[in-house]
């Protein structure tokens, strides 16, 4: 189970990629120009498209969204590609899986949630042109939650202690993960203008999605929910993604969600991009450590940004510490992640093959 999960982003583009060679796939990579990595690799989204060359139907998994989640969904896409019986299935189903590897490269190889330009890329598909929804309850928390120090002193704690005894968890939780746009040093930042993995993932959709007539998408997430397991969460067609996906497929519009309803997912860029085409998308988000210890790891990594000059091991422990939050280092969390992907990937390559 360990080999198709990685340590770092290099090792899992290098896993990823040797998967891909494996399979005499040829890999299309589309390098994040002018930043290098941690370890001063390449930045890159890698993409792998398996299945019949004439294909009208596609399903779409994408891996690092949200940067440091990506070693979950990394491991998965990894162990399709070593999956040696699911091509014969997509020939004979007629559907095309495309491997969208670290749309978030920096993100990941960093071990941050956020892009090169600290923008959460599930905030950042909105339209910048007209006026951006506000977040008065992140304003008001917001200097609570970026403390000047880190760890935060006894007095923080206790105010957030407060705030949540006071209006509730998921008063806090809603606040802080809804998504703003006005604290650009801030979490959840939606950013002020589309993000290169934004419009890297428009063209990706734009060049392989241009002759689909069915598009299904899923987005892989970790940090909320049962550790290990796979919530599913719907963006767009719900009836359709219930179809497909069954009677556990949850929307934060009616309030079945784990995850607050925020603007400007990356799974909305489908519809805009591939109008032409039927489709549905869920992000499956697989928890890990619980929330409020989540979100304190998310507080520490817009910390570490926004301070460059901090010791380097201090970064280091907070890069760790960010890391287990958002990957259980443990082969029984692994299999439950490689498992249930493998059940959502056939239970969509099922539905689009039923598509009319
Ligand atoms: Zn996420």
């Amino acid at each position: 189970m360990t080999t198709f999960f990685s340590t770092s982003y290099r090792d899992a583009r290098e896993r990823f990629l040797a998967a891909a060679a494996r399979r005499n796939i040829n890999v299309d990579t589309r390098v994040l120009p002018d930043i290098a990595g941690l370890e001063g690799e390449t930045l890159a989204t890698d993409v792998a498209r398996i299945g019949p060359a004439n294909a009208k139907r596609m399903l779409v998994l994408t891996s690092a969204t949200h940067g440091v989640e990506g070693f979950c969904g990394s491991g998965a896409q990894v162990a399709l590609l070593h999956d040696d019986g699911l091509p014969a299935l997509l020939d004979k189903l007629g559907v095309a899986l495309l491997l969208v590897h670290a749309i978030n490269p920096y993100g990941f190889s960093y071990l941050s949630r956020t892009t090169e330009g600290n923008v959460d890329l599930n905030r950042n598909s909105v339209n910048f042109a007209a006026p951006l929804q506000g977040n008065a309850g992140y304003a008001e928390l917001h200097d609570l939650l970026v403390p000047p120090t880190w760890p935060p002193d006894e007095a923080n704690i206790a105010a957030i202690r407060d705030y949540i005894d006071t209006r509730g968890q998921w008063a806090y939780q809603e606040a802080v993960t809804t998504g703003q746009y006005t604290h650009a040093e801030g979490m959840f930042y939606g950013g002020s203008e589309p993000a290169w993995s934004t419009r890297t993932m428009r063209r990706i959709l734009a060049d392989y999605g241009e002759t689909c007539a069915a598009i299904g998408w899923i987005d892989f997430h970790t940090g909320l929910g049962p550790s290990g397991f796979g919530a599913k969460i719907n963006v767009g067609d719900l009836p359709r993604a219930r179809r497909w996906w069954g009677a556990d497929v949850t929307s934060p519009l009616d309030g079945t969600s784990i995850a607050a309803n925020v603007a400007g997912p990356l799974l909305s860029t489908l519809d805009e991009t591939c109008p032409h085409a039927s489709g549905a998308a869920i992000a499956i988000e697989y928890g890990t450590v619980p929330l409020t210890d989540m979100l304190d790891m998310l507080r520490a990594d817009v910390w570490v940004r926004h301070h460059p000059d901090a010791p380097d091991a201090q970064k280091a422990a907070i890069r760790r510490q960010i890391r287990d939050a958002f990957y259980i280092d443990d082969d029984l969390w692994r299999g439950m992640i490689v498992g249930q992907a493998r059940v959502a990937v056939l239970q969509a390559v099922y539905g689009l093959s039923r598509e009319t």
